[in-house]
């Protein structure tokens, strides 16, 4: 495996346009960047072990990031798991995902294997073996409790994900810090609010970036395509990308 293996288990944004896959991605095969309701499935059309995993880090609580763990939790349950899994997410992820959970799938914490909930919050570094998370505040759904990006390093390379958001100085800190970014890029030309679009803000992002960095687009819409920019790719459902 390379220093830096991203996996996409979806790349859609919320309206799963054309028939996309909700977006999240696989780090090194052991890490889960959101929890989209296919994660499960799309890691095993992969031919992935869920057991594998290490840890799940989601970025906010919106449904298209957050509610593929009930069945991730439920695989883990009844599918062999023994080993703890963390799952990073901003404050009362635990909270959020356990009044969920009550009502749809009762007893599912009830299990042979230990659940690890590691609060995010900007100005709190962690670490996860051997990945580093820094936590970026972003602009989001203000109704919601917490918006992040992350600010990563991987086997000695630096790379982040800004999570759902507009473009901001969370974002532009992030373009800085990366040498490959996963960016949000909701629409191509589209005004959706709290979003970022590929014509007026990809641009942006990419000349915060060093020249030899690349930049990754996911949570589009189908018509997103890099648009000239350089070192810029499309990220595709299913498809890996090493670095
Ligand atoms: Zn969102």
């Amino acid at each position: 495996m390379s220093e830096l293996t991203l996996s996409f288990v979806g790349t859609g944004n919320a309206f799963a346009p054309g028939g996309l896959c909700w977006n999240g991605f696989l780090v090194n095969g052991r890490y889960l960047f959101e929890a989209p309701p296919q994660a499960l499935m799309s890691l095993r059309h992969e031919g992935l072990d869920p057991n594998d995993l290490d840890a799940v880090i989601v970025s906010h609580h919106h449904a298209d990031h957050f509610l593929g763990l009930p069945f991730l939790f439920l695989y883990w349950k009844y599918q062999g798991r023994t080993r703890p899994v963390k799952v990073v997410g901003p404050p009362e992820t635990k909270d959020v995902m356990e009044q969920v959970t009550e009502r749809t799938y009762p007893s599912l914490f009830e299990a042979s294997y230990e659940v690890e909930w590691v609060v995010a919050e900007p100005g709190k570094d962690l670490r996860l073996n051997g990945l580093q998370i820094q936590p970026v505040a972003v602009k989001h759904d203000d109704k919601l409790n917490m918006s992040l990006g992350y600010a990563c390093a991987l086997n000695g390379k630096r790379f982040g994900y800004t999570g759902d958001t507009a473009i901001c100085d969370g974002v532009l800190d992030l373009a800085r810090h990366s040498q490959v970014l996963v960016s949000e890029c909701a629409s191509r030309s589209g005004n959706v609010p709290i979003h970022m679009n590929l014509v007026d803000d990809m641009p942006v992002v990419r000349a915060a970036m060093g020249g030899n960095s690349t930049l990754l687009l996911t949570h589009i819409d189908s018509d997103v395509d890099s648009n000239g920019l350089p070192n810029t790719l499309v990220a595709r459902d299913h498809e890996t990308y090493r670095f």
